[in-house]
């Protein structure tokens, strides 16, 4: 019986590999053997070891990793020119993007001109006495409207990242693809920019690619 010790090293296949039982990561441990010849890293479910139902997927050797991926990779850039199509398609929403900016532009206008407005509000009240209950609905409504406009800026802006944060993905899928063709061995920047995550189940692991492909390859027995 090996002895298995958890490997805390960020590898390139953390948060990667997910068990297609539990949903959990795969996680990475060392079997050490008597020799150390024999020492021998694998990855499997998390949960293995954990509470009373163990998943059924199986433990996969990082040599087997890369032989996998490679194999879902050839058939990934067999279908290249359409991955790369639809991938352009996708990068074709420029206009999107520029409409989230105007949007979020004018969203701070509009808070500019509330800020002002509540300003002028509370200098009007130090200057001159006047029903002051009238004056505090009038406050809470503009502090209101304020914290609105404030949610609203910080939801366009977050769309506005995801979107970048997508084209840039995509850009990197291509490049990638591009890079790889004719070159068949695993790199770490490769794999980074390819691979979304990859889920394994007793007989296959399924390769989600960044532009969100998938390809099934059976384990070999
Ligand atoms: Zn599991």
């Amino acid at each position: 019986m090996p002895i298995i010790t958890s490997n805390p090293a960020n590898a390139v296949f953390s948060t990667k590999i997910i068990c297609g039982e539990c949903g959990y990561f795969y996680g990475r441990k060392t079997l050490h053997s008597t020799s150390e010849k024999h020492r021998k890293v694998v990855w499997y479910c998390n949960r293995r070891y954990d509470g009373e139902e163990k998943c059924s997927t199986p433990s996969i050797s990082e040599p087997d990793i890369e032989k996998y991926y490679l194999i879902a990779l050839e058939r990934l850039l067999s279908d290249k020119e359409s991955h790369i199509a639809d991938c352009n398609a996708k990068l074709n929403n420029e206009s999107a993007l520029a409409q989230l900016k105007e949007d979020r532009f004018q969203a701070e206008i509009t808070l500019e001109t509330l800020m002002t407005d509540i300003q002028a509000l509370v200098q009007e009240n130090a200057r001159k006495s006047q029903d002051q209950q009238k004056y505090r609905e009038k406050f809470n409504k503009l502090v209101e409207r304020i914290d609105k406009q404030k949610t609203l800026i910080a939801d366009l802006k977050a769309e506005e990242l995801k979107m970048v944060g997508m084209r840039e993905k995509l850009n990197r899928f291509i490049e990638a693809l591009a890079r790889c063709e004719g070159v068949m061995e695993f790199t770490e920047q490769d794999w980074g920019d390819l691979v979304k995550c990859v889920v394994v189940k007793p007989d296959t692991l399924t390769f989600e690619f960044k532009d969100n492909s998938k390809i099934e390859v059976a384990i070999q027995p």
